[in-house]
């Protein structure tokens, strides 16, 4: 493989295969070579030195087109109701001014944070827009907004590259027990429609992966959604733990077999396995931008609480911000207790997760080794 197919895979936050980089349109500019090498120095020196240096600006760049949502996740913020920060839209020209500010700099655009993507009208121009700079785009939908072959014939035109879908349940009860208010036909309708539009198309893009987030009622389910991805030619599963925000959450969704979350329970409070090292190699590689133009550390900044300037209304430069002193205190208190930062005490960087798999749909080893696990972890529930 091209040694720079290996360093953009290694900057890619999940176990992207071989097959994905004939799929994803990166184009390997001097300029994009430049700023990811200069990046990739700065982040490691500032491991060494414990103070941070940045030069260059994040290769992966989260946009959110908005942070309004149609269902009501109950630990999400955007659907139970707990985010404080206004609601609203990425407008279509101030993301086209930031592309022409980052576009031929960055590899990968992230469409989404908190919200539904597809609740933008423009989202799909924004895609085709950031395309032209030759950049990799991925986004994350709740996959209600799909409603026709029509629709999905448009987003293989955008030129999008990965779609991921959030199916964490294998019928109408357990998806919606979850994902609240959405209905789980609905999605595997426009997950239909996208596979036949690219078939129509002739397009290996956008490559398809579902997203089953693990609880203690979908525990169950995890060789049927394997099934349901072959029928429906999805590319690519990913299975991960949740984030919860409180113990009643833990209570009620996390599975009891502790292998399948990211918490353990001391017999009172649920915490995370994690030691909190005092690091975090996002705030180097990646960054997030909200609708509003606020530019806040990562994603788990639901309510932009760490904000660290605005782009659009004051007009300050992406490429300033990241770099102003705000930022650099930011890392500088990451790099010296980060468990001083409320966020960061709840978050998986740094440590390995006790359970996260991506199960290849083209491999069948990738596949039967998934199932030999599934049938394990669900014989266990049986017996537990
Ligand atoms: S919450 Fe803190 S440690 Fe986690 S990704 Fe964000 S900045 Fe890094």
């Amino acid at each position: 493989m091209r040694l720079l197919d290996r360093l953009t895979l290694s900057v890619v936050p999940f176990k992207a295969s071989l097959r994905s980089l004939t799929i994803f349109k990166v184009a390997h500019t001097p300029r994009r070579i430049w700023n990811l090498i200069k990046i990739l120095t700065s982040m490691n020196l500032s491991k060494i030195l414990r103070r941070p240096v940045v030069w260059g600006i994040p290769p992966i760049v989260m946009v959110e087109p908005t942070n309004i949502c149609n269902l009501k996740c109950p630990m999400c913020p955007s659907g139970n109701g707990d985010m404080a920060r206004p609601r609203g839209r990425l407008d279509l020209e101030n993301f086209k001014k930031l592309m022409n500010d980052i576009g031929p700099y960055v590899y990968q655009i992230q469409f989404w944070n908190q919200g539904e993507p597809f609740l933008n009208k423009q989202f799909l121009d924004m895609v085709a827009y950031a395309k032209r700079f030759g950049v990799m785009t991925q986004t994350s939908t709740n996959g209600h907004f799909i409603r026709s072959l029509s629709d999905a014939k448009a987003i293989v035109h955008s030129g999008l590259d990965q779609i991921i879908f959030s199916l964490d349940g294998t019928n109408p009860e357990t998806y919606a027990k979850y994902r609240v208010g959405g209905d789980f036909n609905v999605v595997l309708q426009g997950l239909q429609y996208l596979s036949q539009a690219k078939r129509h198309l002739k397009s290996k893009r956008p490559l398809i992966e579902l997203q089953f987030l693990i609880f203690k009622h979908n525990l169950n389910e995890l060789k049927h959604i394997v099934e349901i991805a072959r029928q429906n030619e999805v590319e690519r599963i990913s299975f991960k733990t949740a984030q919860i925000y409180s113990d009643e959450q833990g209570f009620e969704f996390l599975p009891e077999n502790e292998q399948l979350n990211r918490y353990q329970f001391d017999g009172q409070h649920f915490s995370l396995k994690s030691d909190l090292p005092n690091w975090c190699k996002r705030l180097w590689l990646n960054t997030t931008i909200n609708w509003d133009g606020s530019v806040s550390p990562c994603c788990f900044d639901k309510d932009a609480d760490y904000a660290m300037d605005f782009i659009f209304n004051n007009s300050t430069p992406f490429k300033k911000v990241f770099k102003n002193e705000k930022y650099m205190a930011f890392r500088q208190q990451v790099l010296t207790n980060r468990k001083n930062i409320e966020m960061c005490r709840n978050c998986t960087e740094g440590m390995e997760e006790p359970y996260a798999r991506i199960v290849e749909m083209c491999e069948q080893k990738s596949i039967e080794k998934f199932l030999a696990e599934a049938s394990a972890l669900e014989d266990q529930t049986v017996m537990s």
